[in-house]
């Protein structure tokens, strides 16, 4: 049996649907149980609509829901046949409009807008979406079922980001997705959304999707894991910025994880956690090209020695360095900034330190710059005030570069080559970390001077 994950660009229009239901159709022998996405575009404006619901604009609301009326019933009128299945998909999506626009009208009313009450409002656009699938896969003759993914994934309730219980997930899954399965009927899981053990509504996070495709995998022993997008599969750098960027056949589980987590935004980074565990090889394809291989993600690594996979960015994030030549002698400053960050909820991407400690320097979200400086002047103000610590400073409009690949390992001379393409296009480094696993080399960077730096790296490593 294969999972099937398909991405909004995937799900996102007429033709692309009917690629879709022949990709089923043709996997049919294999089993297929389908996760997928909301229709491109639809969660960016389900979630900027929020916000002018908060301002109370009503015409914007409006206009929201009858664009997303729209869209879905383009695709019924154009690839529901059946009129009874057409009136009941469209009687479906009318409620869950109705029902969307009470929501925005009470985010008004309240002036209000909760991480719960985004994820309340995302998950309209993974329900309509599923449901939509199901019904163009059984009017073209392929028996299906919609599943709303939030009677089986169980999660805490860290809305926006939620983690998953596993153990009672899995027995979810296997209970309700198995007896499809063996009666021959695909399931169209939603994607992204999940439920708090109450019923109350949450997500896995932006992208969450293939993350759903690998825990729902993983809970039916899935042979292989395949994620349906836009591109040929996992490449060099994003083809969206790098010229010259090529494809990669195969790449381990750990190269994957490391790319994504740095940007490579191809694959959500959590997806491969549930398939590591499971041992279930993910593949990456491409909607647009069916017969190509794809990108094989397993726990094997193949390429020369010293080779570099990828080399990628991640934009929109500040630096933070706690100074200090008093530091050296301060206990636990590294763990204490951590504490103190994780109180206020806000996640270090990395953190580098000089070996002389008078500086560390951490790399977050820039979002959540303002509570991570007050977190940790708070934390430090009794160094700062015996001037052990100088200052909590921060830099903002950063991004951070990741060359990444296993073969890097006790190759010497990356460092080196790194250094001298961004030397070539004046770039000047702020910080830099490497992994002791060696997997990747990271740099933090001007914003303005990312992209230039990243095809410097790319041509210097990837010809
Ligand atoms: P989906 O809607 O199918 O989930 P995404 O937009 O999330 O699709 O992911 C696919 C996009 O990821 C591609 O169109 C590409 O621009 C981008 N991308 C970024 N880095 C890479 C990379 N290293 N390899 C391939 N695609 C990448
Ligand atoms: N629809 C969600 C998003 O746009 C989840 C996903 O597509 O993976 O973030
Ligand atoms: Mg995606």
């Amino acid at each position: 049996m294969i999972t099937m994950k398909f991405g909004g660009t995937s799900v996102g229009d007429v033709p692309q649907l009917r690629k879709i239901t022949e990709i089923v159709r043709v996997g049919n022998g294999r089993c297929p149980v389908v996760v997928a996405s909301a229709m491109s575009g639809v969660t960016d404006l389900l979630l900027s609509t929020a916000q002018s619901a908060l301002r109370n604009e009503t015409a914007r609301i409006n206009a929201a829901i009858e664009a997303l009326s729209q869209k879905h019933s383009q695709v019924a009128g154009a690839l529901v046949t059946r009129p009874e299945n057409r009136d009941k998909l469209l009687g479906y999506y009318a409620r869950l409009l109705e029902e969307l626009g009470i929501i925005y009208q009470g985010v008004g009313l309240l002036e209000e807008l909760s991480p719960r009450s985004l994820d309340a409002i995302a998950s309209f656009g993974e329900r309509l979406s599923c449901a939509q699938i199901a019904a163009v896969f059984n009017d073209a003759g392929i028996a299906a079922e919609y599943v709303d993914a939030r009677g089986l994934i169980l999660t805490d309730a860290n809305f926006g980001r939620a983690s998953v219980d596993f153990a009672a997930t899995r027995a979810n899954i296997q209970r309700v997705l198995t007896p499809l399965v063996e009666k021959n009927i695909v399931p169209v899981v939603t994607g992204f959304i999940a439920a708090t053990k109450d019923g109350v509504t949450t997500t896995l996070g932006r992208s969450g999707s293939d993350y759903t495709g690998a825990i729902v995998g993983a809970a039916l022993g899935s042979e292989e894991i395949w994620i349906w997008t836009d591109v040929d599969g996992v490449m060099t750098a994003d083809p969206r910025y790098v010229a010259g960027a090529r494809h990669l056949p195969e790449i381990s589980y750990r190269e994957a994880a490391e790319m994504s987590y740095f940007g490579a935004n191809v694959i959500h980074p959590k997806t491969m956690l549930p398939a590591i565990e499971n041992n279930i090889p993910i593949r990456i394809k491409n909607t647009f090209n069916p017969s190509h291989p794809g990108t094989l993600i397993s726990n094997k690594t193949r390429g020369a020695a010293g080779a570099v996979k990828n080399v990628t960015s991640i934009d929109d994030l500040a630096l933070v360095a706690v100074e200090g030549h008093g530091m050296m002698g301060v206990p636990g400053v590294a763990a204490r900034i951590f504490t103190a960050l994780a109180r206020v909820n806000v996640s270090v991407m990395m953190i580098s330190q000089a070996s002389s400690e008078h500086n560390v320097c951490l790399v977050i979200p820039r979002k959540d710059r303002q509570p991570a400086v007050e977190a940790l002047q708070n934390e430090f103000a009794s160094d700062i005030a015996g001037k052990t610590i100088d200052d909590v400073r921060l830099r903002d409009g950063v991004a951070i570069i990741a060359v990444v690949g296993e073969g890097m390992q006790g190759v010497p001379g990356i460092a080196g080559k790194t250094f001298a393409a961004t030397a070539r296009e004046n770039v000047s480094i702020i910080a830099v970390a490497q992994g002791s696993s060696e997997l990747n080399i990271s740099l933090v960077v001007d914003h303005g001077d990312a992209r230039r730096a990243v095809q410097a790296i790319h041509d210097a490593f990837i010809i």
